[in-house]
């Protein structure tokens, strides 16, 4: 007889892994117990050695689906002689470190009962195990239990309690478990009245989708509006309604094989798009859908992730559904009942609710696969909150973000929890949300506040800045954003000590000068800190923020430093007439900033090349100027000198002026143009690893969710010999600011 003590950490409890250990241990004829520990899953084991042994291989071999094991620890123990295996009560924990599970999507076996006719919860949307279903949008606190999630105020029937209290059910203390006999329904609302009951509901709600109506679906994480995407008309109606003019609507397709049919997948993006997450992926267009992405080649994808989505198809809703998050215009998804009726009548012609509260609001998820691995966009739904890098710091640190697409960043014992996708903080609901979900994260992992370290961006006028000043912390810390962004990488990686060349790149963000930053090159480690060792020539931002929403305004900040150039306002540019009075008051340096964005020059350049009105979404140019460029079959190389640490784009936007003044073909131009870029990164980050004796490059900022650039600048810098590191947990967007803040608060 042996026996041992294995602790398992990671991502192990609300995931079926109890009842999973239970189950293999009757398999292996081993006695003793299981039990949820702070910090994991601990396991005692009596038994035959060979028995042990093939239990701890079949453990690593085979977790349940959700279950992530990061570390086992086996350790040998004396025999007590027990002769059953039993799941214990959980130990309670001082404070939680143990990691709440993302939201899954329906699994296999519930999938499988839903459209048995003879299964209790046949065509039941709540259906969910405990290898499926949600948590972090069903979770009010801590610890993980019944009590303390939305499903608390419906009982359990003496049906589900069975299988919640028996060990070798699926439903072993699955939380959110319910049956059509006890557990909350949908309803369908609309102008004429209210159906009730799940199947008349949901069967109503797919007929109008047939007809091209506009449903409000609430889902997992909040309301999505849906429509029929084959439907031009019914989509151009969402676009009024929504005062969406061209920001692309994501898809929902019922299979695999329909999304096959309305994208090109390649084998790693079907992996993504059936991964645990569900995400929306971002991927190629088969064919336009119009009204669906204008303007862009790619189309964003995601599959059925709750029993509610399957049974709306099999109802026969149209096989491309639109399902975008349900708000006006750019404010947060609603996920609250009231708020979305109020929001959304007079866009939605009907509401299919479900009854079971969300807890809070967790959007899709967005990614994409880059040359080098997935690169995510948008991180919510399905990855948060999971812990996605450890920090060696003990005390508490809470990371605001950036202002915008905020999410925060709270370090618990070391280990970083970056929560799900916050929004813009320019608008109210999403400032709640932020303040909502650092009382969220802080109450579940039970903060002290006397001891938290808050780390916030050198902005002083962001909100976020302001609001982290109004939190009960002891110590405030302000970190740079171009900074924070290469962190970002070098967190993810657990690289704090390694240094390198950082390339940060993006719209705007407050640099050490006062100045606004965008296109910046450091040289330094996480723990030594970074060095900003060149930048892009800095130009003019007139109007402030309004240059970022008027391409030809930005344009007119670089061209009043370019000599030679033709009127733009003629043709073939066309550029506005304010584009005129913006060039007199940036040589007169009127209401002018100081500028050495990398966005603002992908901005100018889409002006050149004919992106001279406003945009209505943020990075809107830039995905035009790279959706152009891909059309492109040859290019020319433009000059984009580097010297004296500085990028000098006048050159390049001469060039690009000249052309397209000639006639040359604006997608070929515009494959030049980001050529250009990419050579000059690659020269610029090249020479300085020379300089500063390192070998590896960091690319990190909005402007590397251009894939062309990232991939032309990612296999440049290796055909060098460089290692090239970006990121792939967190965006490369502002969504990753919070990490890296935290990541450089452990040194300071
Ligand atoms: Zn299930
Ligand atoms: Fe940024």
């Amino acid at each position: 007889m042996n026996a041992c003590v294995i602790s398992v950490r990671g991502v192990v409890q609300g995931v079926g892994f109890r009842p999973f250990v239970f189950r293999l241990a009757q398999e292996h004829t081993l006695a003793g117990w299981v039990l949820n520990a702070g910090e994991g899953v601990q396991i005692h084991l009596e038994g035959a050695e060979s028995s042990l042994a093939t239990f701890v291989h079949d453990l690593e071999d085979a977790p349940p689906p959700a279950a992530v094991i990061t570390a086992i620890d086996i350790t040998p123990a004396a025999p007590v002689g027990i002769h059953d295996f039993t799941i214990r009560e959980s130990r309670p924990s001082e404070a939680p470190t143990a990691r709440i599970a993302a939201d899954l999507p329906v699994c296999d076996d519930c999938l499988r009962e839903l459209f048995d006719p003879g299964d209790r919860r046949y065509h039941y949307p709540y259906i969910n195990c405990t290898n499926c279903g949600p948590r972090y949008s069903v979770v009010l606190r801590l610890p993980y239990d019944r009590p303390n999630t939305t499903m608390n105020k419906w009982p359990l029937d003496a049906y589900c309690a069975a299988g919640y209290g028996d060990p070798a059910n699926r439903r072993f203390h699955a939380q959110p478990v319910a049956c059509p006999n006890c557990g909350p329904g949908y309803s369908l609302h609309t102008e004429a009245g209210r159906v009730d009951g799940s199947d008349a509901s949901i069967s109503r709600a797919a007929e109008l989708l047939c007809a091209g109506r506009i449903v409000a679906v609430k889902g997992l994480g909040g309301y999505h509006l849906a429509c029929d995407a084959l439907n031009a008309p019914a989509v151009s109606r969402l676009r009024e309604r929504k005062y969406r003019k061209e920001k692309p609507f994501a898809l929902m397709v019922s299979d695999i094989a329909r999304a096959r049919e309305v994208v090109e997948l390649t084998p790693a993006s079907e992996r993504l798009l059936t991964s645990p997450a569900r995400p929306v992926v971002l991927a190629r267009a088969r064919h336009e859908l119009p009204g669906v992405a204008p303007d862009n080649d790619e189309l964003g994808v995601m599959l059925p992730y709750t029993p509610l989505h399957h049974l709306l198809f099999d109802a026969g809703a149209p096989d491309v559904l639109v399902m975008t998050s349900a708000n006006r215009s750019s404010e947060p998804m609603a996920y609250e009942d009231e708020d979305a009726n109020a929001r959304l009548t007079g866009i939605a012609d009907a509401f299919l609710v479900g009854a079971r509260p969300i807890a809070r609001r967790v959007d899709d998820s967005v990614v994409r696969e880059g040359a080098h691995g997935p690169v995510v966009l948008r991180r919510a739904r399905g990855y948060t909150p999971a812990v996605v890098a450890t920090l060696p710091i003990e005390r508490p640190v809470l990371a605001v973000g950036a202002d915008l697409k905020n999410a925060i960043t709270l370090v618990v014992g070391g280990q970083a929890v970056v929560s799900q996708h916050i929004g813009d903080l320019e608008h109210y609901d999403a400032m709640r949300a932020f303040d909502e979900t650092i009382r969220d994260l802080t109450s579940m992992y039970r903060i002290r506040w006397d001891d938290v370290l808050i780390v916030h961006d050198a902005h002083p006028g962001y909100l976020s800045t302001a609001k982290s000043r109004e939190l009960p912390a002891p110590e405030l810390l302000a970190v740079q954003h171009h900074r924070a962004h290469v962190a970002s990488v070098l967190a993810e990686r657990a690289a704090l000590n390694t240094r390198v060349i950082g390339v940060s790149f993006d719209g705007t963000g407050y640099g050490d000068d006062g100045t606004i930053w965008g296109g910046e090159f450091f040289a330094g480690s996480v723990s030594a800190g970074f060095d900003r060792v060149a930048h892009l020539r800095p130009a003019a931002l007139v109007g402030g923020d309004a240059a970022a929403r008027h391409p030809a305004q930005a344009a007119a900040g670089f061209l009043v430093q370019v000599e030679g150039l033709p009127d733009l306002t003629a043709a073939p540019f066309h550029f506005p007439a304010r584009y005129r009075q913006t060039l007199d008051l940036a040589a007169g340096g009127v209401r002018t900033f100081t500028t050495s964005s990398m966005g603002r020059l992908f901005d100018a350049a889409a002006a050149l090349l004919g992106f001279t009105r406003a945009i209505t979404f943020e990075g809107q140019a830039a995905m035009w100027l790279e959706q152009l460029a891909r059309r492109a079959s040859s290019a020319d190389r433009y000059p984009f000198p580097f010297a004296d640490a500085e990028l000098d784009f006048r050159p390049l936007l001469h060039a690009v002026a000249s052309d397209r003044r000639r006639g040359r073909r604006e997608d070929e131009i515009a494959r030049g143009f980001h050529g250009a870029v990419a050579r000059a990164v690659c020269d610029a980050a090249s020479t300085l690893c020379q300089q500063h004796q390192v070998d590896v490059v960091v690319l990190s900022g909005g402007v590397f969710q251009n894939q062309l650039l990232s991939t032309d600048v990612e296999s440049l810098l290796s055909a060098r010999g460089l290692g090239v590191w970006a990121n792939h947990v967190v965006p490369p967007n502002d969504g990753g600011i919070s990490l890296g803040q935290a990541a450089l608060a452990v040194f300071v």
